[in-house]
């Protein structure tokens, strides 16, 4: 049906006549344009990232029904993206004279302030909050206004209800600190900003308040360990590393000192090596972010059975080690070669040699391999351990069995005591996915391994991954992988979808079985108009990824708000456009995220469309997702002073929502129905082993 009218619509554009009746036929009345022919236009021309003919439609919408409240709702949107805020103001008010309401009140509200008009901003949230005395943003807008009217106290007394009305709402902490701070309360304001961050770990403008007013009280050691976290999810930001390097010299003790311990050696499992044809996994460890092999020369490692080390290729013993000996091995340099030295505790001569060496435990079965053990980045792992030289650096890779494996992924991919239908489709879709990866993709093979044990892949944290739960898990699913027409699929997953997710066609392209859905019980329209796309936003709509016991508010809706300067910073670090002017998303997946991103600069303009990018360039860290919308807003000089974003989800939104599934597994739903809603048309399958 909306193609239909979608195409009437254009022919309407393009002036051509519907119906052209001739004298022997029956004359029907030409249709009446309806408005609804606009707003569905207009949407489209929205998600495709033309918003200068989407709003061209809403005017034509308008003009045609001027009693059409979705039309001047709908406009209005688009007018603020473009950044016509006054405009979009109007379209908003004439929107609540003819629907008083309190979401029109509170975006019109918004708007005001954007403008930095305090007297409209403050009239409009009276209003919302007239009409819905527990409207969370309304209040919050109604904290600000007194803010930046120099009203802080007042300004405490309305975030105080908005964070009754809207508990977890991360800007309503985040503004109290900054009301604290304006009534040089730093003890109070350092509660309130440590809340914000709380709600939300990934919240870093918060940090970086936070971090401040330690400083101002004198408690370098936080001041240091907050900025220091904000830096590593910002590790380029020259601010964050000038203001450490500030606190660094404060400090007492070098800030080596204060690093964490490693963790205690894991108590391994006494665990049955899996039988039969299981197929075995070259696993890259200890690698970067990215899943590529660390720069690092030496390694030390520790079994805790008698082992040999190994030629790979042949399997011929070199060298024989007993239980519980201290190795280190590092790359040596003689005579311009370079080659692997393996040091025994003993003093016995090392073993020497160029290429790869395997460490091979005598009892497969109950062995772990110790690597690095006094490090904070210390591993164990079950299986053989092959140790190489790639280019000049030392290469990890650990090959075990594909059950082991899973056993050492699925707690690092979902909390263990998440509900336990969850864990198995977690469990089932972790196998498949190795297995895909080892089949078909290659990702790795320049690298020398199947996977890498980071995100990049999955996180693989070998023995200290595993516990009695999740070995259940394993083992209940034993063999269990997701085949597409015969084929091992490619399961993907997301930690929280955000209430639908994408389709593969419109993200990384098209497999049959990455199809874009709702994740609520009741479903959710297909495509939400610009209007109700915000709404949806700032809202907590029912869905089985939304809070619960296991799921985080904050991994299903968050908010940020990020200084125009620290956004500038990384553009021009990363995009070179020069000064920053306006940053407007364009086109959207039908779920709703963002896909590509126009950034104008004073130099030159930039169309960013990775995913991973637009979440890394907006802010201080990235972002949870593409799942947003975002406003400007401009200072009393009316420049742009700060962006504000509503979220939703997080990760890329492609196949199996985790959150999701586990509200689905605690409404009863089992492993495999579950992976099925997520990945229609495949099937459940059984390896032969
Ligand atoms: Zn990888
Ligand atoms: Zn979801």
């Amino acid at each position: 049906m909306r193609q239909v009218l979608l195409a009437i619509a254009l022919s309407f554009r393009a002036g051509y006549c519907l119906e052209v009746a001739t004298p022997s036929q029956t004359v029907h009345p030409v249709p009446e344009p309806s408005v609804e022919i606009w707003l569905t236009l207009g949407r489209s021309r929205y998600y495709e990232g033309s918003l200068r003919a989407a709003l061209e439609a809403y005017e034509k919408g308008v003009k045609l029904d001027p009693r059409s409240v979705e039309a001047w709702l709908n406009g209005a949107v688009i007018l603020e993206e473009t950044g016509d805020l006054r405009r979009a103001l109007r379209w908003y008010e004439k929107a609540a004279a003819l629907k008083p309401d309190a979401e029109i009140f509170n975006a019109a509200g918004w708007a005001h302030l954007r403008l930095a008009d305090l007297a409209g901003a403050t009239t409009a949230f009276h209003r919302a909050v007239e009409l819905r005395s527990d409207h969370g943003f309304a209040l919050l807008g109604l904290g600000r206004t007194a803010l930046d009217s120099g009203n802080p106290e007042q300004a405490l007394a309305w975030l105080d209800r908005a964070a009754a009305a809207a508990p977890n709402l991360n800007l309503i902490p985040y503004y109290q600190g900054k009301a604290h701070e304006a009534l040089k309360n730093d003890d109070r304001a350092i509660e309130s900003f440590r809340r914000s961050v709380v709600m939300d770990s990934y919240f870093s403008e918060g940090r970086d308040l936070l971090a401040k007013a330690y400083l101002r009280s004198r408690n370098y050691r936080e001041a240091w360990d907050q900025w220091s976290k904000a830096l590593d999810a910002e590790p380029k930001s020259r601010r964050l590393r000038s203001l450490l390097y500030k606190v660094q010299a404060l400090l007492r003790h070098a800030p080596e000192q204060m690093k964490r311990r490693p963790p205690p050696p894991p108590v391994p499992l006494e665990t049955e090596s899996a039988p039969g044809q299981v197929p075995v996994l070259r696993v890259g460890v200890g690698t970067d972010p990215l899943g590529k092999i660390r720069a690092r020369s030496s390694a030390s490692f520790k079994v805790n059975t008698d082992f040999e080390l190994v030629d790979p290729k042949t399997g011929k013993a070199w060298l024989a080690g007993q239980a519980h000996e201290a190795w280190h091995v590092s790359v040596k340099r003689a005579k311009k070669k370079r080659f692997l030295a393996f040091m025994s505790p003993a003093g016995r001569p090392p073993l020497e040699k160029p290429g790869p060496v395997s460490i091979r435990p005598k009892e497969p079965g109950r062995s772990v391999i110790w690597i690095d053990e006094s490090s904070p980045a210390a591993m164990a792992v079950r299986g053989e351990l092959e140790i190489a030289m790639h280019r000049g650096h030392l290469r990890l890779v650990n090959s075990l069995d594909l059950e082991n494996y899973t056993h050492g992924v699925v707690s690092r991919e979902m909390p263990i005591d998440s509900p336990l239908e969850a864990l198995k489709a977690q469990a089932v879709l972790a196998r498949t996915y190795a297995l895909h990866l080892k089949k078909h993709r290659q990702t790795h093979r320049k690298d020398g391994y199947e996977v890498c044990d980071q995100q990049h892949c999955q996180v693989y944290a070998g023995v200290r991954a595993e516990s009695p739960r999740s070995r259940q898990v394993v083992d209940d699913t034993r063999g269990r992988v997701v085949t597409y027409q015969g084929r091992v699929a490619s399961t993907i997953y997301t930690a929280n979808c955000g209430g639908h997710t994408q389709s593969g066609k419109e993200v990384w392209g098209h497999v049959p079985y990455w199809i874009g859905r709702s994740d609520a019980p009741e479903g959710r329209r297909e495509i939400l108009d610009p209007w109700e796309l915000k709404q949806w936003l700032r809202a907590w709509p029912k869905s089985y990824c939304g809070p619960s016991a296991h799921v985080y508010p904050s991994h299903y809706r968050w908010t940020r708000s990020v200084s125009f300067k620290d956004i500038e910073e990384e553009m021009a670090r990363k995009l070179k456009i020069g000064r920053l002017k306006s940053i407007r998303p364009l086109k959207r997946s039908q779920a709703g995220n963002v896909l590509s991103l126009l950034v104008q600069g004073d130099r030159r303009s930039v169309k960013v469309v990775s995913e991973i990018k637009i979440r890394g360039l907006l802010g201080l860290g990235s972002l949870r997702s593409t799942l947003f919308v975002m406003e400007t807003e401009l200072g009393k000089d009316g420049k742009p002073q700060a962006f504000m974003f509503y979220g939703g989800g997080w990760g890329h939104g492609l196949g199996l929502c985790q959150s999701g599934a586990m509200g689905r597994a605690e409404s009863g739903q089992e492993h495999d129905r579950i992976i099925r809603d997520y990945f229609p048309g495949v099937e459940i399958s059984q390896l032969s082993y």
